[in-house]
Order: structure tokens, then sequence, then C-alpha cells
């Protein structure tokens, strides 16, 4: 099948790239197809976010947003940070962070509502938007590049064999490929590195994000307040925080970053996340609640040092894939669509040149002038300051170096980070086995029943789509050393040492995964591959 733009994900940035492909043709008096695939069954069943959204965005996509029905109803109404200890904490006043880091006109959402109201608009507009079909190749033309993709065969058994179900994968071709699939995207990934787009960049940094979505009383509800905290449960060493939103029908949406250049290879992210709840300053938002949804994600931390190259021939990567996450704000939707949208004009204007296949230079030109890269090179270095000096000191330091910057832009010397998250492990002999509380059922939750309300769900004879390149290393290396971290990294239970007749067994309950992608940004071996199982397949995440 052949389209002018092929676009792979239907997150904010891959459908604001064609909303606005669609848009400029209209303005023009021109045509231009646009397709746009999406793994998940429907479009925002595998968006996973906070989410304070800043609607700089979305102003400019569709400026009467408000007013077309948008699900974005919620403006924050109060910010709050607090610093947490152990049943105590200390809230910092929002006036001692830099302008940049108010939430004031800033909406609370799900951004997977607000992404299937995109599609729809994406459709009304003439964007063929196709659900449930996983890419698994780029198509690479004779000039390096790429000219299209490959999505993955459906019917194949665990064995290889074919079920009486099967369908084989197709090409779709475009004039240009945008690649578009959040953070730690397969296809990116394999780009990047074929391709070469991040020797000149840092190595990419990650966070897993936890979030569950509760109903709580109506007395309870305060529509439009933000909370984050730092501190406990983490220790010092370890970054990451609390989120919670309350938006919406009597919503809120809880959270948990932690960083995945984490060391002690006996933390385990969910149960991090569940003990967070138990604290005063969290716990009283949810009592009387039900927790009704759950599911985890990845996202990128590097900031504006790591973004690789973002053209090559052929194609793009938008959002995400890339990595315009703003760490200190955490945030990064809104910079998935100026992305999408400022790599949409470059394409089609080239398009409307009559080129094809060669590399879109006004993209990368647009993102460097834009008010996005002023934005993200002030909090440059508070992601490096943290994983150096701890979270007391390092994000005292990342809020001065932010002041800085915002008085004397650029003053201070890019830092650089020091190595990819797979390596920041200790050795299990240097750490401890940290004991976690047993989960309550009503405020605290185990793992598998949390997997259960994310809905996922995968066809269970079907390869097995968390790839080991060695399969003899988790037993043999990752065991011994850092007693197999993926039992407790991994936040939906897929990895399990099972002992058999004596002997132990690394076994993958591949149906269980939500697509997180922490396994294949955090094996200390990088020996896990995540690669897209059936179009369709995963968590079905509502709200979320
Ligand atoms: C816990 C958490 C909290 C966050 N909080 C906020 C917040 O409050 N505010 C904010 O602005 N940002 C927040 N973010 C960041 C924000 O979610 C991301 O910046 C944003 O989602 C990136 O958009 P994207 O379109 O690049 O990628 P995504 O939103 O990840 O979308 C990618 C899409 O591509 C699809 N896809 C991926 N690979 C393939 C493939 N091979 N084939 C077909 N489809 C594919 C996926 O299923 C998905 O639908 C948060 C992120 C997390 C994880
Ligand atoms: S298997 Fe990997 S991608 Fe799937 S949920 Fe676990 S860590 Fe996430």
């Amino acid at each position: 099948m052949e389209f002018d733009v092929v676009i792979v994900g239907a997150g904010p940035a891959g459908l604001a790239a064609a909303i606005r492909l669609k848009q400029l043709a209209a303005e023009n008096g021109s045509e231009i197809s646009v397709v746009v695939l999406e793994k998940g069954s429907e479009v925002g069943a595998h968006i996973l976010s906070g989410a304070v959204i800043d609607p700089v965005a979305l102003d400019k996509l569709i400026p009467d947003w408000r007013e077309q029905g948008s699900p974005l109803d919620t403006p924050v109404t109060e910010d709050r940070f607090h610093y947490l200890w152990k049943d105590g904490g200390l809230s910092l006043p929002t006036m001692l962070m830099p302008p940049l880091m108010s939430n004031h006109g800033c909406y609370i959402g799900s951004l997977g509502s607000l992404c299937r109201w995109l599609g729809e608009q994406a459709e009304a507009l003439g964007v063929e938007v196709y659900p449930g079909i996983a890419v698994t190749e780029a198509i690479f033309g004779d000039n390096g590049g790429i000219k299209g993709v490959i999505t993955g065969d459906m019917g194949v058994a665990r064995d290889g064999s074919h079920k009486d179900s099967y369908t084989p994968g197709i090409a779709l071709t475009g004039k240009y490929t945008l690649i578009a699939e959040g953070a730690r995207g397969s296809l990116s990934k394999a780009l990047i590195r074929k391709l070469g787009l991040d020797a000149e960049s840092g190595p990419q940094k990650f966070g897993i994000g936890l979030k569950e979505l509760w109903e709580v009383p109506a007395e309870k509800h305060r529509p439009g307040l933000v909370q984050h905290t730092m501190g406990w449960p983490l220790g010092d060493r370890t970054g990451g925080g609390s989120f919670l939103y309350h938006f919406g029908e009597r919503l809120v949406a809880v959270g948990f970053v932690v960083h995945l250049d984490y060391d002690d290879p006996y933390l385990n992210p969910f149960k991090e996340f569940q003990r967070s709840k138990m604290h005063p300053r969290i716990r009283e938002h949810l009592e009387g609640g039900k927790r009704i949804s759950y599911g985890a994600r990845a996202l990128t931390e590097g900031g504006w040092q790591a973004i690789p190259r973002l053209v090559f021939p052929g194609g793009a990567l938008i959002g995400c894939a890339a990595g315009f996450m703003n760490v200190p704000r955490i945030k990064g939707s809104h910079n998935a669509m100026l992305t999408g949208m400022m790599a949409a004009e470059a394409a089609f204007a080239a398009i409307g040149e009559g080129r094809a296949h060669d590399v879109l230079e006004a993209y990368p030109e647009s993102v460097a002038a834009s008010s996005m890269a002023t934005e993200l090179k002030k909090v440059r270095n508070v992601k490096p300051l943290w994983s150096r000096f701890g979270t007391r000191l390092g994000v005292m330091l990342g809020g001065i170096d932010m002041w800085l910057n915002t008085i004397f832009p650029f003053l201070t010397p890019t830092l650089k980070h020091l190595k990819p998250d797979f390596a920041s492990l200790q050795k299990a002999d240097q750490a401890k086995p940290i004991e976690y509380e047993k989960p309550d059922g009503v405020l605290t939750f185990d793992i598998l029943s949390s997997v259960f309300v994310s809905g996922t769900n995968h066809k269970e004879d079907q390869p097995v789509h968390l790839r080991l390149a060695d399969p003899s290393i988790p037993i043999e290396k990752n065991l011994p050393e850092y007693a197999e971290p993926a039992q407790r990294y991994c936040p939906a239970l897929v990895y399990e040492v099972v002992e058999e007749g004596g002997t132990l067994r690394f076994q993958i309950n591949a149906q269980n995964c939500v697509h997180c992608k922490t396994c294949d940004v955090k094996d200390p071996a990088q020996n896990i591959t995540w690669v897209p199982p059936e179009g369709g397949d995963g968590p079905s995440y509502v709200n979320m």
C-alpha cells in the first residue's frame, strides 16, 4: 500500500503530525494521503501518562479544542510539592521553583482519552487510522534510508507454524515515514542503532512510571489539585517520586516514577509505588475510594543532550521516540505534539517540491529554533545533577541551575549522562534484599490483581515477544550477579525464576506484559529485546 506519509504510533506525536499534514493540504487546496498505524486494539489503549498537559501544542493544532468537546476539562487550580520522609514531610513553596515549573494554565486529564479524541479529529480530516496493527520492520531503500514499514504477521503459533488464522504482514510505503512509537520504541531502537543516530548524543536515560486510576468519594475530590512528592519511600540515591492529580468526575490519577539508573538490584518499583500510597500525604486522597485501573510505561529522561539525530533519508523520529520529555516538569506530551507538527510541516513542504525519501533537514532546524528547545535547554542539567548527587543535593543544585539558566541563559556548561541505565546496578552481594509490606487489598495491591485491572490480554499461542539473545544468561549470569532483577523491575510479573526438579528455570509469562519496555532498558546484560506481539494485544487502558 502506498501513501504520501506513513506514521507509526497513534500517540500525541503521531496524531498531531497526521492532523497537521491534512490541515496543510486543506489550506493549500492539495491532497495528501496519510496513514497512522497503532499496535493497541484502539487508539489510546496503549497510552499511559499522568497527565498534567500544557496546552501550548493543542492551542496551535486545534485552537478551538475547548469548544470541540476535547476531554481535557479540568484546569489546574492548586499545585503542591512535598519532600517526604516516613510519615511526615515538608511542603516546598512553589515560588522557589523557576516560572517554567508552574502548572498554571495546564489541564489535568487522561492522555489516552485525549488521543482517542485526536484520532477522531484525524479521521474526520481523512487520515487513515488503523489500530490493531503492530509495525515490526522498516523497508530500507537504496540510499540507506527507509521507504516504509512492514506490519507483523498475524496467526503465527508459538512454535512458528502458521495457524488457520494466519495473515502475513503487509508493506506500507511512504514518501516519508514518521516514527512516533514513544519511549524505547522497538523500531526506533533498531533504526537508532542501524543508522547510528545517537553517535553524537549521550546515552538516552529512562524512568519507569507506574500509575493507578482511582474513583474517590465526592467529599474528597478536589478537581484541579496537582501534587508531586520526592524522597520517601525511595532512598536518597534513587531518583523518582510520586504524582497525584484530581480530575474529571471523582477521578484521581496516582502514580510513581523510578529513574531506571537506580543501583539496588533488590529494588522493586511496583512495590515502592504500593508503599508510597501508605504515606499520610498520599493515602488521605485515596481512602474511601476504589482503584479502577493500573498500568506502567517507560518515559524518557535524557533531555536535550540525549536527543539523537532526528532525521535520516526517508524518515524522522518524533515525540518520545526521540525523547522530548521535560524531566523536572514531568511533561512530554506537548513537546511530542509540537515535534509531530514540525516534522509534518517539513514533510508537507518537501512533498510539495516533488521530493521523496530524502532527509527532512527542515524538521531539526525548526526544532532547534523553537521555544521548546529553549525550554529543554534550561532544564538539561537537572537529571545529570540528580544522578550524580542524589535527591537532596542533586535536586537543589538542579533548581539553582534552572534559575541560573532562566536569568542568564545557558551560563552553566552542559553535563553529560555518565552511563546507560543498564550499567548502573550494583552486584547483589553488595546489597541487601528489601522487605516490602504485604498488600492490604484496599490501598495497596499485589501485582497480578493489578495486571488484571489493566485489561492486558495476549493470545497465548504466539511467539514470545520478549526475546532473549542468549537464553542461558538469566540463570547463569544475572541470577548469581544481580539476583536476576527482572523478577522485580518488571511491573507485570512477566519474569520469574522457578525451580523444577531441583533445577532453576527462567520463566517468561509474556501474556502479562503491559508493554512498558523497562526490561529492554534495564536488563544488565542487555539480553532482552521487546518486539511487538500480534497487533491489538497488550493492555486495554481506559482513561489512562
Ligand atoms: C507515568 C507517566 C506520567 C507522565 N506524565 C505526564 C504529564 O503529566 N504530562 C505530560 O505532558 N507528559 C507526561 N508523561 C509523558 C508523556 O506521556 C509522553 O511524553 C507522551 O506520551 C509521548 O508521546 P508520543 O506520541 O511520543 O508516544 P506515546 O504516547 O508513547 O505513543 C506511542 C504510540 O505508538 C504506539 N506504538 C509503539 N510502537 C509501535 C509499533 N511498533 N507499531 C504500532 N504502534 C506502535 C503505542 O502503542 C502508542 O499508542 C508521562 C509519562 C509517563 C509514563
Ligand atoms: S516484560 Fe518488559 S515490557 Fe513487558 S511489562 Fe515486563 S518489563 Fe514491561
